[in-house]
C-alpha cells in the first residue's frame, strides 16, 4: 500500500514586546523568579486587562506578510484550565475571530522547488508560567514571570507532505518573524515552538484519518526527526492491519528519537470557552492596517526577488543573502552605490562574511559604510586596482580606517594599477625582445608559454600593470 503524509503545523512566536499582553508587566527574560508580577497579571478581584496594542500590530505584521485577511472586529475569548503554572484560571485568547485569516507563506525546498503552505488563522494568545521541578527538592515551584507574555499562534492547513516540507516552511516562518521584529525565532529558548499534527492516508484517497500531534521539539532537527518516527510508526499500525483508532497527543523524546504517548483526545479538556467579559471589542481600522502595511520592512522574498530580477544576482547568491535581515540590507544598500551587483553579492558572501564571522560580530557593527565598499568594487572594477590587492591590502586598511576611500588607500599603497597603454606596450616589447626562442616555440603552437610572458611583464611592471590591458597588449604583439 503507498501512503500521503498530512501535516498540519501550529506554531507559537513569542512576541518582542516589552511589556505583557494585558498588563503593564516588563517581559524581560532572566529575572528572578516572580519579579514582574503586578495584581494584574493574578487577575486579582478588581483588576482588569488591557490590550497591549504593540502586540496587536506585531499579530497584524505577520498576517499582512502571510496575505491573510485581518479581522476587522476581533473579541477576545477566556479558554478555562486549571494547572499550576497559569495564576488566573483561564488564558485570555482568540477563539471565534482569530485577528487573520487565510493566507498562505511560500518557501523554498532545497531541491529549488516553491512550496506553498496555506495558512489557518493567526490569533494572539497570553504564555503561562513555569512550573520548576528541581531536583533534590522535596515541592515543586512556579515562576509567573513568563505569565502573561504575549504569543501569536499561527496554524496551517493540513496541506504540508513531508517532514522536509515540514522544514522548509518552519524556516521561513522563522525568517518572516525575524524580519519583521516580531519575535527572535530562537526554537532552542522556546521563543518558537512547533506542534505537528500527523495522519497518513492511502494514496488516492481523500478523507482523513484521525491525527497524531507531537509537541516538545525544540528544535528544526527534533521537528523532523519526530515527524519521520512518527511517519514510519504510524505506516507501521496501517501496514499491519491496525489504524489509529483516536486522536492522540504525544511526546517527542529527544534522547531515543521516539514518540511517546502523552493523553488521548479522549481525556481532553473542555476549555469552556466564552467571550472576555472583561475587554471589549477591538477594532481594527483599515487605517491602522496601512500604517502598519507602511511601517513595514521588505520580506525574505520580496528581496530574493529583487536581487535575482533587479540585480541579476546568481539565485545561489541571492538566497544566503536573504538568510538574515541585516546583511540583505546592507547589500541593498551597496547595490545602490554600484552597478557592479554581481561582484558585490561575492563580496558580501566573501571578505565580509568571513570578517564577521571570524571576530563573531553582526552586520550592523561592520565598520565599512556601503558607500565607500560600493567605491572599492567600482575601482576593481574599472581595472584600477586588483581584485587580489584589494582582498589582500585594502579592504583590511578600510576595516582600520573607517571612512577613509579605498582608492585613496590603494594610492598610499602604491596600488594602483599602470593605465599607461603606450609605457605598458614598450614593456612587453621589451619581454619578448628578451626571449626571441620562446616567442618562436609560442608562434609554432607552444600557447601555454603565454603564462610564462605574463608572468615576465607583471615582475617588470611590479605587478602594477592592468592584467586585462596587459594580455590584450600580449595577444597583439604576439599575432603580429
Ligand atoms: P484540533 O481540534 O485537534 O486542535 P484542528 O482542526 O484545530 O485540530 O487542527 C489543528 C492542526 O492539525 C492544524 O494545523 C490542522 O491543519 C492539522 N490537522 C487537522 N487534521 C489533520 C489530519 N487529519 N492530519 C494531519 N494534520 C491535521
Ligand atoms: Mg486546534
Amino acid at each position: 500500500m503507498e501512503f500521503e503524509v498530512i501535516i498540519g503545523l501550529e506554531v507559537h512566536a513569542q512576541l518582542l514586546t516589552e511589556s505583557k499582553a494585558y498588563s503593564t508587566d516588563s517581559t524581560e527574560y532572566g529575572s528572578l523568579p516572580n519579579v514582574h508580577l503586578t495584581p494584574l497579571t493574578l487577575a486579582l478581584p478588581g483588576t482588569l486587562p488591557v490590550i497591549n496594542k504593540a502586540v496587536v500590530e506585531s499579530a497584524v505584521k505577520m498576517g499582512i506578510a502571510c496575505h491573510s485577511d485581518i479581522t476587522r472586529r476581533n473579541i477576545y475569548d477566556r479558554k478555562n484550565y486549571f494547572y499550576p503554572d497559569l495564576p488566573k484560571g483561564y488564558q485570555i485568547t482568540q477563539d471565534k475571530t482569530p485577528i487573520c485569516l487565510g493566507g498562505f507563506v511560500e518557501a523554498d525546498m532545497p531541491d529549488g522547488e516553491v512550496l506553498r503552505v496555506e495558512i489557518t488563522r493567526i490569533h494572539m494568545e497570553e504564555d503561562a508560567g513555569k512550573s520548576l521541578h528541581i531536583e533534590g527538592e522535596e515541592e515543586s515551584f512556579v515562576d509567573f514571570n513568563r505569565a502573561g507574555v504575549p504569543l501569536i499562534e499561527i496554524v496551517t492547513e493540513p496541506c504540508i507532505r513531508s517532514s522536509e516540507e515540514a522544514a522548509a516552511y518552519l524556516m521561513e516562518v522563522r525568517k518572516m518573524v525575524r524580519y519583521l521584529d516580531i519575535c527572535d525565532g530562537n526554537m532552542e529558548e522556546g521563543s518558537l515552538r512547533c506542534d505537528a499534527n500527523v495522519s497518513l492516508r492511502e494514496k488516492g484517497t481523500t478523507a482523513f484519518n484521525k491525527k497524531v500531534e507531537v509537541k516538545n521539539m525544540n528544535s528544526f532537527k527534533n521537528v523532523q526527526r519526530a515527524l519521520e518516527y512518527e511517519i514510519q510508526r504510524q505506516r507501521g499500525i496501517y501496514e499491519s492491519g491496525g489504524a489509529i483508532e483516536e486522536s492522540e497527543t504525544r511526546n517527542f523524546d529527544p534522547v531515543s528519537g521516539r514518540t511517546i504517548p502523552m493523553r488521548s483526545k479522549e481525556d481532553l479538556n473542555d476549555y469552556r470557552y466564552f467571550p472576555e467579559p472583561d475587554l471589549p471589542p477591538l477594532v481594527v481600522s483599515e487605517e491602522w492596517i496601512n500604517s502598519i502595511r507602511d511601517g513595514m520592512p521588505s520580506l525574505p522574498r520580496e528581496l530574493l526577488k529583487k536581487f535575482t530580477q533587479d540585480y541579476k544576482v546568481p539565485d545561489y547568491n541571492a538566497r544566503v543573502l536573504t538568510e538574515n535581515k541585516g546583511v540583505a540590507q546592507y547589500f541593498d544598500e551597496l547595490c545602490g552605490q554600484t552597478k557592479n551587483h554581481k561582484q558585490a553579492s561575492n563580496w558580501v558572501m566573501g571578505p565580509v562574511k568571513s570578517y564577521l564571522n571570524e571576530l563573531t560580530k553582526t552586520i550592523d557593527e561592520f565598520p565599512i559604510v556601503p558607500k565607500d565598499l560600493g567605491h572599492l568594487i567600482d575601482i576593481i572594477a574599472e581595472g584600477k586596482l586588483s581584485n587580489s590587492m584589494a582582498e589582500q591590502r585594502v579592504f583590511p586598511e578600510m576595516i582600520q580606517n573607517p571612512g577613509r576611500s579605498a582608492e585613496e588607500i590603494a594610492q598610499r599603497l602604491n596600488l594602483i594599477l599602470e593605465d599607461n597603454t603606450e609605457e605598458l606596450r614598450e614593456i612587453v616589447k621589451k619581454v619578448l625582445g628578451a626571449m626571441p626562442a620562446k616567442v618562436e616555440e609560442y608562434k609554432n603552437g607552444k600557447k601555454g608559454l603565454q603564462g610564462l610572458f605574463m608572468g615576465q611583464i607583471m615582475k617588470e611592471t611590479k605587478g602594477k600593470a592592468n592584467p586585462k590591458e596587459a594580455s590584450k597588449i600580449l595577444s597583439e604583439e604576439l599575432d603580429q
